[in-house]
């Protein structure tokens, strides 16, 4: 998962973010402290970004709020005869990419999620409100500056020498003007202004109701039966001696996989599903409603038809045929895959009459079926994965592979005395691409998923060509070090470790010069290609060898626990490609009704029609913590479309060897380096040398 504040702040206004402050006067500061490729200025500058109180955060954000309206003012009064792209597009690339403002909001944004203090949390939340009112008000309503221009591009660009990033960047941002209605006639262009700042709060509302549902399931100790030791230990107790199970990922995942008792399993998966309900009902349908509108003002049948119409699929209609496509292929393989797990018996697991598996013993039959099929237990091959030295090992296949090299620093000058500091260099001349901060335990109050932020983009400076490193963040809550044992990955957790990584080395060997379209900020339905593709390496046999070290032995994996984690690879990518479908379906479902839908009833029309082999859970109300909805809006399909292109890649890749770093080089300069810069089909004909096809896909996946 990618989360940029400013790209998620977009999309809930449906404008590009022109972030800015003191950009006249500061500009030369700025780009001097991104530039220092000293590491200790560099880390002390980074480190001070964050070492700030509730009180610096409501100050920095009001000075921001008033210097940045000001900044706005005085670019749209640009008093010139004759305009040139630095004047204007290239002052506006700055804004929204380099700014203190665009730095700050990122910041925030971090801090939201990691700050060890609930009052920072808090208040960064606010600022983050306030940021996104206020970029609604001087930029996304902005009529003023998208004339300005206009009036380059109509009168002067003909006469301007533009590169083709340039080039590409003004397209860029001319559609996203119109898209965002500042061509539209003054009074559509009121009333579009308005919903936007209506959609800015109810999503804020949205994702707040999911984040903040403090639901707890209770549980004796009999009824946990199954659930390990060290995770009840971690549970709170209440006065009647009753286990406190709250809703998160890390319990969900051992309540479903590991519980023996059905009834609890039941009980705590509804509770799960109805995350959010009732609260964001109405508000999903307020947004579904106001973005639905917004869209029809902007001249689109619907907001889905929106939404997909600067993405790579480019239309409901392909996305729809992508999606059916894959549904229809994946039927057989989920046929087998329910008929394989029906051999499995356990008195707390009932098939319904019409031979579907319920959903709240779905993760427990499987896990059951692993351990007696494959005799793969989580907890055992985690012994392997001990994290530093998963960690170095990562970096050894990835320094390998990109010709790039890591250096640790040791520091405690950030957030939590747990963060680790990673540069990365070129391996030819030792060029500082730039640095990543390792935040990879979870501690209270820290946000719960594992993801990747972009803080400072990497780019290449105009005129010099120099590379200006970056600063980018991966967070994850792998499970914590203890006094006398160090922590212990499960190949999942390897596997989302690769993944998020793979989505920071996209942002710091970003290498384009057009700042804003730098690295990670490419289009929502490739963007999660080179994540995908890098957890491909786990499924390799050399591969899986060199990152595993027994904590205690330093043995690698035995070659027949390899062979039997490969002989995985199929367990269950039919029913997985099958719900992804779903989901990505139920998304453009929601957002292409031409009137008002009924959330429930077409949520469950839409599951019976696709899902085969689970029975529909009665009695939930999965949409309301569909937390996609807000975030990706129509674009859930994304997932399944990007991964289809990173197959093809990966077969490419493998022949030539996953430690070759001729492909790896060829890999960075073609589909990594240009960001978002050029289109991603282009791309992906340059890197492949034809066309590319979704067998590769159909192959990863069984189907
Ligand atoms: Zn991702």
């Amino acid at each position: 998962m990618i989360i940029n504040k400013i790209v998620f702040i977009l999309l809930s206004i449906l404008c590009l973010l022109f972030l800015g402050l003191w950009y006249l006067r500061r500009v030369n500061n700025i780009m001097a402290s991104s530039k220092q490729t000293a590491s200790t200025s560099s880390l002390a500058f980074y480190a001070s970004l964050f070492k700030v109180n509730v009180e610096d955060i409501q100050k920095n954000t009001a000075l921001i709020s008033k210097e940045y309206a000001q900044a706005i003012d005085d670019l749209c009064a640009i008093q010139k005869n004759r305009l040139t792209y630095a004047d204007v597009f290239g002052a506006l690339d700055f804004i929204q990419s380099l700014s203190r403002a665009a730095t700050w909001c990122n910041v925030c944004a971090a801090l939201e999620m990691v700050s060890p203090n609930q009052q920072i949390r808090d208040a960064a939340h606010t600022a983050l409100e306030q940021l996104g009112m206020l970029f609604v008000d001087k930029l996304s309503n902005n009529k003023q500056l998208y004339l300005l221009c206009k009036r380059y591009v109509d009168q002067y660009m003909v006469n301007d020498t533009l590169s083709k990033e340039q080039r590409f960047f003004v397209d860029h941002m001319m559609m996203q003007f119109e898209r965002a209605g500042l061509a539209t006639d003054e009074h559509t262009f009121n009333r579009i202004a308005q919903l936007k700042k209506e959609l800015v709060a109810l999503g804020l509302q949205f994702d707040a109701a999911i984040a903040q549902d403090s639901t707890i399931v209770t549980a004796s100790f009999d009824q946990l039966k199954g659930v390990r030791k060290e995770i009840l230990d971690q549970l709170v107790q209440n006065k009647d001696n009753l286990y406190e199970l709250r809703l998160d990922y890390p319990t969900y995942a051992e309540i479903m996989g590991k519980c023996t008792n059905g009834r609890l399993r039941e009980t705590y998966y509804k509770a799960f599903n109805n995350r959010a309900y009732p609260v964001n009902e109405k508000t999903l349908q307020e947004i579904i409603q106001k973005r639905n509108e917004l869209a029809r003002l902007v001249g689109y049948p619907s907001f889905a038809s929106f939404d997909l119409a600067d993405q790579m699929v480019g239309s409901v209609e392909q996305a729809t045929l992508f999606l059916d496509d894959l549904i229809v292929r994946c039927k057989p393989k989920v046929t087998q895959e329910f008929a394989e797990l029906k051999k499995i018996q356990h008195l707390s697991v009932q098939w319904t009459v019409d031979g579907k598996l319920q959903p709240w013993d779905l993760d427990f039959v499987q896990t059951l079926y692993k351990n007696t099929y494959y005799d793969l237990d989580p907890a055992m091959i985690a012994q392997y994965f001990p994290v530093e030295n998963t960690i170095q090992a990562l970096l050894s296949i990835y320094s390998d592979f990109f010709g790039i090299t890591f250096k640790q620093i040791e520091s405690n000058s950030f957030w939590h005395d747990s963060v680790k500091i990673v540069q990365v260099y070129t391996q030819e001349n030792q060029t500082l691409l730039g640095t990543l901060l390792l935040d990879l335990y979870p501690r209270q109050g820290k946000y719960t998923h594992a993801c990747q932020m972009s803080i400072i983009p990497s780019f290449i400076e105009q005129g010099t060509k120099k590379h200006c490193p970056g600063l980018a963040i991966v967070l994850a809550n792998f499970p914590a070090p203890s006094a006398d044992a160090q922590a212990l990955l499960k190949l999942a957790d390897v596997r989302t470790f690769f993944h998020e990584f793979g989505h920071a080395l996209h942002a710091l060997l970003g290498a384009t010069s057009v700042v804003s379209l730098s690295g990670t900020n490419t289009k929502t339905d490739f963007v999660e290609l080179p994540s995908q593709l890098l957890e491909e390496w786990l499924w390799d046999k050399d591969m899986l060898k060199r990152v595993s070290c027994h904590y205690q032995t330093a043995q690698p994996l035995p070659d027949d626990v390899i062979e039997r984690i490969i002989g995985l690879k199929h367990f269950s990518t039919g029913y997985f490609v099958q719900r992804q479908a779903y989901l990505a379906k139920l998304a453009l479902h929601y957002y292409n009704a031409a009137e008002p839908v009924d959330l429930q009833q077409s949520m469950q029309q839409l599951y019976n029609s696709i899902i085969t082999h689970v029975a529909y859970p009665e009695g939930t109300h999965f949409y309301a913590s569909f937390g996609h909805l807000y975030g990706y809006g129509a674009k859930y399909y994304g997932y399944l479309w990007s991964n289809v292109f990173a197959q093809d890649l990966f077969t490419v890749i493998k022949k030539h060897g996953l430690t070759s770093q001729t492909i790896g080089k060829k890999y960075s300069a073609l589909i990594l380096q240009p960001g978002g810069t050029q289109d991603p089909t282009d791309m992906l004909i340059a890197f492949l040398g034809r066309k590319p096809d979704a067998q590769a896909f159909f192959d990863a996946m069984g189907l």
